[in-house]
């Protein structure tokens, strides 16, 4: 959630700190807002509602050649999203930006009042702001003063801030919220992700919680909260210009759609290998006799990646004879009772890696003793260090808020984890065989799809953009699809979409069906095609608007019928997936929304 950038250095900080933004943007574009230093402690403030490019255009008048600043573009969680709320915010000596929330701000503030601290914003960041400069007072450096405010606090942050005293200097901390400094000769770029700091430098730092940094032109110092000096590990960042940009295409999440082909072949490279029939995932830590004794497969996940997780574990119990799967909701199982059997594995999957509610049952499981293993896409983010291993699976950057190319590389990496277990237990390989070939085909069957199908589901999204209302509906392996493309449908489209599986759709759902709705129906020609036809007839006697996505050429009495052609079976909903994907893009397209920074949302959710 949010993004934070910062510069020290030589250069011109105004267009790196903007160009920071732009690039962060899909993490919060409520507002957006600088601060930028000069030598001699003049500062200059800049902050603007909504999108980067408001505050670009501010910046154009009020140009400055400092060489030192901050920035934020905001996801609101305190506060409306208004120019008065948005960051930087000013105190006494200092400015700040925040990522996060600080829960107990509302004591911090009644205190502060008794100190005759007035308050501009609604925000909980302007209050942090508000007691560093209290504490400054009394204290014999900023970076004593953050510490002291950094104990009194509880709640998640990252922060970056300067104070108008010392003009060559830049604090940054982190407690749950991402943070990456960048360093180069003679300069620091901050930022709360890795994408901001491409191009101007690959020498990275990724600061943990409870780290203090003090920047300086020379570099960082990192600290613990109790000021003790901590030793920065320099990493090299492994992110390229060419997977944050959109490549000519007109948004991220169809450049993101299309990625899936090659993004899904650097999740399988050198995993899979259906002539020798292996799977071989190297970052698991865990021996064959470990393996083997899996009777228990906890997937956690939020939103997309716990259907991710619950598609994956479909196919794994396949393919399994005693292992049970569950998928969970981590904004749900960290907060309610429940009992992991013996002879668990967790597997943690975000995207991000940074997910707060999913790190929540991280710390939970880790303190059980459960083993955990993570499925994350950003290298070194919190996730992927925490856990006891895990497997990367190496999308690139996903910018889109709606997320597509992670969805299916989840789905594969988890199903691979479960491959592995099943070897482990010696189920046959011709059993496994099946699944092993077709994920190795199964970029190739996406990539057809792309190239045959586009067109055509563009012409049918134009017709259903009217719409109010969208039921999805699929059985078994169709049914986290379903889940999951209406997920998709919502959030870019904003027509409400309900997920079904499709048996229970007379058990309550289908007296929804009237003309404000139109229904996507998943039909693969398996052993259930019988029975999802039936569903379809019943949707259809009530005068339904189904549009169905099949691999079957028999005739089908639905208003329209995708047919898509393809060589798999088990893993057919993945390429069915697609055009859900595609559906819901160019439906969203066709409302004229913003497709990659859907209202009210943002990448990354950091926060509860
Ligand atoms: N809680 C802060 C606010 O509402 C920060 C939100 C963010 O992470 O963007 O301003």
């Amino acid at each position: 959630m949010c993004g934070i950038v910062g510069y020290i250095g030589g250069k011109e900080a105004q267009s790196i700190l903007i160009s920071g933004l732009k690039r962060l943007e899909y993490r919060g574009y409520d507002s957006a807002g600088i601060v930028t230093i000069d030598k001699k402690a003049k500062t200059t403030l800049l902050r603007a509602k909504g999108k980067v490019a408001e505050l670009d255009s501010k910046v154009a008048t009020h140009q400055t050649s400092d060489t030192a600043g901050i920035g934020h573009t905001r996801w609101a969680t305190h506060g409306e999203p208004n120019k008065r709320n948005a960051h930087p915010h000013h105190v006494g000596d200092i400015y700040l930006v925040h990522n996060g929330i600080i829960e107990n701000y509302q004591d911090l503030k009644r205190t502060l009042a008794k100190h005759d601290y007035t308050f501009k914003s609604d925000t909980d960041s302007e209050v942090l702001t508000a007691l560093i400069d209290y504490l400054y007072k009394d204290a014999s450096s900023l970076l004593e003063a953050v510490s002291g405010a950094l104990k009194m606090v509880v709640g998640a942050y990252g922060i970056a801030l300067f104070s108008v005293k010392n003009p060559d200097e830049i604090i940054i901390a982190r407690n749950g919220s991402p943070l990456i400094v960048g360093v180069a000769e003679d300069e620091v770029f901050i930022a709360s992700d890795a994408s901001a700091l491409v191009g101007y430098t690959d020498r990275v730092i990724y600061l943990h919680d409870g780290e203090i940094g003090v920047c300086t032109r020379e570099g960082i110092q990192l600290y613990d909260v109790d000021t003790q000096v901590v030793e920065a590990k320099v990493e090299k960042l492994e992110l390229d210009l060419q997977s944050i940009q959109k490549e000519g295409f007109d948004h991220f999440l169809l450049k993101e759609i299309y990625d899936q082909p090659n993004s899904l072949r650097s999740t399988l490279s050198g995993r899979i290998n259906p002539q020798t029939n292996s799977v071989k995932l190297g970052g698991l830590n865990m021996s064959d006799d470990e393996l083997r004794d899996v009777r228990n497969i906890m997937i956690i996940g939020c939103g997309t990646a716990y259907y991710a997780g619950m598609m994956a574990g479909y196919f794994i119990e396949q393919f399994t004879d005693d292992v049970s799967v569950r998928s969970e909701i981590a904004s749900e199982l960290r907060y309610r009772s429940f009992h992991v059997p013996d002879n668990t594995v967790a597997l943690i999957v975000s995207q991000s890696g940074e997910t707060a509610d999913t790190l929540a049952c991280l710390e939970e499981l880790k303190r059980r003793g459960v083993k955990c293993l993570g499925v994350v896409n950003a290298v070194g983010s919190t996730i992927a260090r925490e856990v006891d291993g895990g497997v990367y699976v190496h999308v690139g950057a996903e910018i889109s808020v709606a997320s597509t190319k992670a969805f299916t590389s989840q789905v594969a990496a988890v199903t691979m984890f479960g491959l592995m277990v099943a070897r482990a237990k010696g189920v046959s390989s011709k059993d496994l065989n099946t699944y092993i070939n077709e994920l190795d085909m199964l970029p190739g069957e996406i990539e057809a799809v792309l190239e045959r199908s586009a067109g055509e589901i563009q012409q049918i999204a134009k017709k259903y953009a009217k719409y109010d209302h969208a039921l999805y509906v699929g059985r078994d392996t169709h049914y986290p699809i379903a889940l999951e493309g209406a997920l998709k449908l919502k959030e870019v489209s904003y027509i409400q979409a309900e997920g079904y599986a499709a048996g229970e759709l007379k058990h309550g759902p289908i007296a929804l069906i009237d003309d404000r709705f139109f229904e996507v129906c998943y039909l693969q020609d398996n052993w259930l095609y019988e029975k999802t036809q039936s569903n379809i007839i019943e949707m259809n006697t009530r005068g339904a608007h189904a549009i169905v996505i099949t691999d079957t050429d028999k005739r089908i009495a639905a208003e329209e019928v995708i047919r898509i052609k393809t060589k798999l079976e088990l893993l057919t909903p993945l390429v069915f997936n697609v055009v859900s994907q595609l559906l819901a893009y160019y439906i969203a397209v066709a409302r004229g929304n913003d497709v990659d920074q859907p209202r009210n949302l943002a990448k990354s959710v950091t926060v509860e």
